[in-house]
């Protein structure tokens, strides 16, 4: 298994977990209870993490970096048409009208 992950907070490792199972491929979660160890050890390694079998690591490692890189944001909804619109586009796909807001 290899560590593809870490935060220190549940809900990113949750959904980074989801990210992965979008792509299909299965992670482990591990530390999930261990918060309360914090103090005993190295800070990172109480932090709730990821693994995924080592034939997955860089698929998955790939999956994260391109979710890392999407644009954040909110959905928009075109003043056009009314189509509520992912925050990654930057036009309508249903009529073509330009114009998310910008970040
Ligand atoms: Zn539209």
């Amino acid at each position: 298994m290899k560590r593809v992950f870490r935060a220190a907070s549940l809900i990113q490792v949750a959904h980074a977990r989801n990210l992965l199972l979008t792509d299909g491929i299965q992670s482990e979660l591990r530390n999930q209870y261990l918060a309360g160890a914090l103090g005993d050890l190295p800070m990172l390694e109480t932090w709730p993490q990821l693994y995924v079998d080592d034939a997955d690591e860089q698929a998955a490692l790939r999956a994260l970096a391109r979710a890392a890189a999407a644009p954040a944001g909110s959905p928009w909804t075109c003043a056009h048409c009314g189509e509520v619109l992912e925050p990654q586009f930057t036009s309508c796909w249903r009529c073509g009208t330009s114009g998310a807001p910008t970040p």
